[in-house]
């Protein structure tokens, strides 16, 4: 960073083998943050080669599960050590707040804890064959060399889903962070040298992925893909990898929806559901894959609580990051608000009815930067764009409906499945609309909270694979069934003459 050499390949810091350098700019003001080394598809392969020699000929994969665990233990000790250094880079790369980026450190430390705590209490399966003289295990083996993508909402947090268990597993891997937002993955990687990761073990690229890609992913010395990112891109990720049968784990977009029922409960209640709906969509500048983008909300009290979402919408204080005052920040950058703009204008021109923002903000403080006002749309219905498509913005819609069956009807009317929230007061409705809906995380009177114990990850084209919890660890094993016997006899099948 800055003059200092950012890819680490084998133990070892380097420049691009072609000099290239990228600079990251800081969505807040538009300054350059940092000049960052920007690797070659030679540098790429390089760094898998690094990883397959420390795979077949390192220690890592065979090293005890206690020193492994030991290891990403140390890893979150130094996380915490380095807290606000790693929220300060976070911060200046993506433009969230500090406030968040504090949180994303303290929940990346809970998934080194975790993980820490889970593969020193894995065990070996053992199977009665019925036959007392064989022994028949299944074990868990690491499943090689990975390569681990990830996008720029969550640069760090995303990230370390993919390598502590990986690391936990016995893996080697290439981590790739964002084009965006590589700054808190490089100080990480420093970080990890020093927690004493081997040579070769943790690999990092950073570049454009679209260059980077086929050395990255149309490789034959790759055994595991994990990829958090759009729709597009691991729709090519898993062609590409398809060649080589690699196994691949996609986690994608959303268009998650939050369903408000009349019977919401309590004055405390409706304003839980007001403050949620908001927060779960406008929070990151709505740049969270499991932001609640759309809200479907019963029509006996739709207007009202339409109306009370306006009010607080439009007191959202935007600003830089840094500011303790700021609220929510940018978004990550000018291309991404061009994006949201093309947005908003297609769901004006098919119809939507804008309520609130849709707009830059006119404070001249804040023209530097890549700001939009958080956008509300009502009288949206299921077949406009705006409705469908992820944004990735600060855009809510909001759909009517009149009974459960419209409500789940409508829930699940999306070609994505990753989350969705469900407000009620009534526990048998709650449960049963819960059930009935096809997404991979379902908050009833709750939303957007999550666990590294618990399972991440989504129905239809939100994915496939899950991340965090027990299956975020085997995602990076191999099961292998061992079978054996202590007293040999021959099989008696063949008889000879
Ligand atoms: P993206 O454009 O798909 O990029 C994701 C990552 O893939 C980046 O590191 C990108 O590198 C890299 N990439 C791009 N083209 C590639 C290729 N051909 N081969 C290999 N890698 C390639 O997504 P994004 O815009 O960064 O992230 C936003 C998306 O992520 C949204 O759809 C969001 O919902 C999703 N997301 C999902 C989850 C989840 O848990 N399901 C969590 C967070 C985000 P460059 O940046 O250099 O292009």
């Amino acid at each position: 960073m800055n003059g200092e050499p950012d890819l680490y390949v084998g133990g070892q810091w380097r420049h691009a083998s072609d000099g290239g350098t990228r600079e990251i700019v800081n969505p807040a003001d538009g300054s350059v943050a940092a000049v960052v080394d920007e690797a070659t598809d030679a540098d790429a392969r390089d760094a898998v080669s690094a990883a397959r020699a420390a795979f077949d000929d390192g220690a890592w994969p065979a090293t005890p599960v206690a020193e492994r665990a030991a290891l990403l233990d140390q890893i979150a000790d130094l996380l915490q050590r380095d807290r606000e250094d790693l929220a300060l880079l976070e911060t200046r790369d993506t433009g969230k707040t500090l406030a968040e980026s504090r949180i994303d450190i303290d929940d990346v430390t809970s998934v080194f804890r975790y993980y820490a705590k889970l593969v020193g209490v894995q065990a070996d399966r053992v199977i009665d064959v019925g036959d007392p003289d064989v022994i028949s295990r299944v074990v868990r083996e690491p499943i090689g060399v990975c390569v681990l993508i990830a996008p720029w909402n969550y640069p760090l947090l995303q990230m370390s889903w993919k390598i502590a268990p990986a690391l936990g597993a016995g893996c080697t891997m290439v981590a790739k962070p964002s084009e965006v937002t590589p700054l808190s993955t490089i100080a990480f990687v420093h970080l990890l040298e020093e927690a004493g990761v081997p040579a070769g073990v943790v690999n990092l690229v950073q570049g454009s992925g679209a260059a980077l890609g086929a050395a990255l992913t149309d490789n034959g010395a790759v055994d595991f893909i994990s990829f958090t990112g759009g729709l597009a891109t691991g729709r090519t990720i898993a062609k590409v990898a398809a060649e080589h049968v690699t196994k691949v784990a996609v986690e994608l977009g959303g268009k998650n929806p939050h369903i408000v029922f009349a019977d919401i409960g309590t004055a405390d209640a409706w304003d839980a559901a007001v403050d949620q709906v908001l927060t779960g969509v406008f929070l990151h500048s709505g740049q969270v894959c499991s932001a609640g983008t759309r809200l479907i909300v019963e029509e006996s009290i739709a207007d009202e609580f339409v109306a009370a979402l306006v009010e607080r919408a439009e007191q959202i204080r935007m600003g830089d990051g840094m500011d303790p005052a700021s609220e929510t920040g940018p978004l990550v950058s000018e291309q991404h608000r061009a994006k949201v703009e093309a947005h908003v204008a297609s769901a004006i021109s098919e119809g939507a009815k804008l309520v609130t923002g849709g707009s830059r903000p006119s404070d001249p403080a804040l023209a530097a930067g890549s700001f939009y006002l958080p956008t509300i749309f009502d009288q949206c219905d299921r077949s406009m764009a705006i409705v469908q498509e992820e944004t990735f913005g600060p855009i809510l819609t909001v759909e009517r409906f009149t009974d459960e069956a419209e409500a789940i009807r409508l829930g699940n009317d999306t070609e994505y499945g990753l989350a969705a929230g469900v407000r009620t007061s009534d526990p048998a409705r709650g449960e049963r609309v819960v059930r009935a809906l096809r997404h991979g995380t379902v908050w009833l009177n709750d939303f957007g909270y999550y666990t590294a114990a618990a399972e991440w990850g989504g129905y239809g084209k939100s994915g496939n694979g899950r991340e965090l919890g027990p299956t975020g660890l085997a995602e990076y094993q191999e099961l292998k069934h061992i079978w054996h016997n202590v007293a040999p006899k021959p099989a008696g099948w063949f008889k000879g003459v």
